[in-house]
């Protein structure tokens, strides 16, 4: 931390200068662990849009993929299990000129974490939440997650997963994620240019990621096989659009699935101060301050 804006160094010509981004920390991720293609797309990400590490706040959940936020030179909020989002929309509702970014895994997301998007969706907090799935829990062995597939043979489940799994992107559109997204670790360039957009959306970005787990559940050949980007004729806005590419089965789409537009939170809260002020119920800016 505490890299000012004289002493943050410049991107060297001719490519991204990563190093004021990392930490002193090396990642303890397994060998090829997809995590790490996620990560760095993250610091090229900061990197390209020149975003101070004083600007910037990292919050993660309980998993793997929940190191991350120590491998970043900003601010970071290991958090509890699936808590993400709550811990992330306080921070940007406290200062809302920060970047907020959420990540964390499939298990946090969309298991114990999962009563929390939709309502992170009805505010559309301005945040981009990076989620990683590799369908399992990695951290403790390698369980099924909610996104693993029924025929996954694990450990605690020798003939298969009991549930169906969960389609994440088929919730997102259906909560009405102002941002939807999906990419994945082993096309990090588009997958840098999906967080871009993430994090320039005025309003909840959530990128499903598909980061795939070496040790527990490698699935780097059949995911790389069935993977396609959505092309130009793709209108990202056309709802029924997304929620077709949510349920194809053939392919797994790539890109940027769903986008609505209206006010963030944040955005909201400025108005509705504004109108309770025209409505003569005062300042409540000052009456805040009561309680700083
Ligand atoms: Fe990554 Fe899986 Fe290793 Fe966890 S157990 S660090 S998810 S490869
Ligand atoms: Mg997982």
């Amino acid at each position: 931390m505490g890299t000012d804006a004289e002493t943050m160094p410049k991107p060297p010509q001719g490519g991204l200068n990563i190093a004021p981004y990392k930490t002193d920390v090396d990642p303890i991720w397994c060998p090829g662990c997809g995590d790490f293609g996620v990560l760095t797309c993250i610091y090229r990400m900061l990197a390209t849009k020149q975003i101070r590490p004083e600007e910037t706040v990292v919050v993660s959940g309980i998993g793997c993929s929940s190191r991350l936020p120590a491998y970043v030179n900003a601010y970071g909020f290991h958090t509890v299990h699936g808590r993400v989002l709550p811990v992330a929309t306080g921070v940007k509702t406290a200062n809302p000129k920060l970047e907020v970014i959420a990540v964390g895994g499939d298990g946090d997301a969309y298991s114990i974490g999962a009563g929390h998007i939709p309502h992170a969706a009805r505010r559309n907090i301005d945040v981009c939440y990076i989620v990683m799935d590799n369908e399992v829990y990695g951290l403790t062995k390698g369980q099924g997650s909610a996104t693993a597939p029924v025929e996954m043979v694990k450990g605690t489940t020798p003939f298969g997963q009991l549930d169906d799994p969960l389609n994440p992107i088929a919730v997102a559109v259906a909560y009405d994620i102002s941002f939807v997204a999906r990419g994945y670790s082993g096309k990090p360039k588009e997958l840098t240019d999906l967080i871009i957009q993430g994090v320039e959306h005025k309003g909840f970005a959530l990128i499903e990621v598909l980061s795939p787990c070496t040790t527990f559940h490698d699935i780097y050949k059949p995911t790389s096989q069935r993977i396609r980007f959505v092309d130009s004729s793709h209108d990202p806005f056309d709802r029924i659009a997304a929620m077709k590419l949510a349920f194809e089965k053939e392919t797994i789409p790539l890109g940027v699935i769903y986008k609505s537009q209206r006010s963030s939170f944040d955005e909201r809260i400025e108005e509705t101060k504004k109108r309770a002020q025209i409505k003569g119920a005062g300042d409540l800016n000052k009456v805040l301050d009561v309680f700083q």
